[in-house]
């Protein structure tokens, strides 16, 4: 438990937004396949998200902080939490795996030989890699990933 304030616990329908999160450097765990009891023993000090409305209620009561998620597309479902939470200052994309949850290491173009698109290896300095699955990473993946209406919706991208 890193004491963060943004620290996050998606539940099981939120697969998609834990990626949105990770993409953007928060911590967040997400298990596809968990029992409720789970959850509740591993939420901790983190922000938990949910959309299943008795879940929330139970989770608010062990005291947990709780956020109740009402859409269902990721778009709409991070655009609030922008609204409601200092998403927007806090965020650090381009340093968390969002497969896995793991911190990115840098790596040089030479180690990601091979493993990557001919031009990107030819165009791109700055790699870095997932230490747990070896999943490579670059500027350009994340902002595939993030999407046009993403980038607007994050307002400044900033990438250094
Ligand atoms: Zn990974």
């Amino acid at each position: 438990m890193g004491g963060n304030e943004l620290d996050f616990f998606c539940d099981r329908m939120l697969g998609k937004l834990a990626k949105k999160l990770r993409l953007l450097g928060f911590d967040t765990l997400y298990f596809s396949e968990i029992q409720e009891e789970e959850i509740l023993r591993r939420i901790g000090s983190r922000i938990f998200l949910t959309r299943d409305k008795e879940l929330y209620i139970k989770a608010t009561r062990f005291g947990m902080r709780t956020i109740y998620v009402e859409d269902d597309n990721w778009r709409a479902q991070l655009r609030k939490l922008i609204l409601k939470l200092p998403i927007i200052e806090n965020m650090k994309p381009f340093t968390r795996c969002i497969e896995c949850n793991e911190l990115l290491v840098k790596a040089t173009p030479e180690e990601v030989k091979g493993k990557v698109p001919e031009y990107v290896y030819k165009t791109t300095d700055e790699f870095k890699v997932c230490p747990k699955c070896g999943r490579v990473y670059w500027k350009g993946s994340h902002l595939e990933w993030i999407g046009k209406d993403m980038e607007k919706l994050v307002g400044r991208w900033s990438l250094e």
